[in-house]
């Protein structure tokens, strides 16, 4: 089973959640990264991802989720950890 871990900015309110994990279908499980440049969250699968915004590739994984990031959005530190649960 798969993990649920999302964000919500208390800016701008934007939101978002990542498919981490396995599920049932999936083989490779996909772990969520922060890029050590831009700040920007990504999920992925592979053990050396881009970051899809700044392709740099030095990106950091994660396994805080406890702290504040960057909202993709409105580019402030109040994007938080609000959301979890799972999937299949
Ligand atoms: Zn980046
Ligand atoms: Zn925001």
């Amino acid at each position: 089973m798969g993990e649920i871990i999302g964000f919500v900015c208390s800016k701008c309110s934007y939101e978002k959640s990542y498919f981490l994990g396995t599920g049932f279908r999936n083989t490779k499980e996909k772990k969520l990264y922060e890029c050590a440049n831009c700040k920007v969250l990504k999920a992925s699968f592979l053990s050396i991802p881009k970051c899809s915004k700044c392709k740099n590739s030095s990106l950091i994984k994660l396994d805080d989720y406890e702290k504040n990031f960057n909202c993709p959005k409105c580019n402030s530190e109040d994007f938080n950890f609000g959301i979890s649960g799972s999937w299949d």
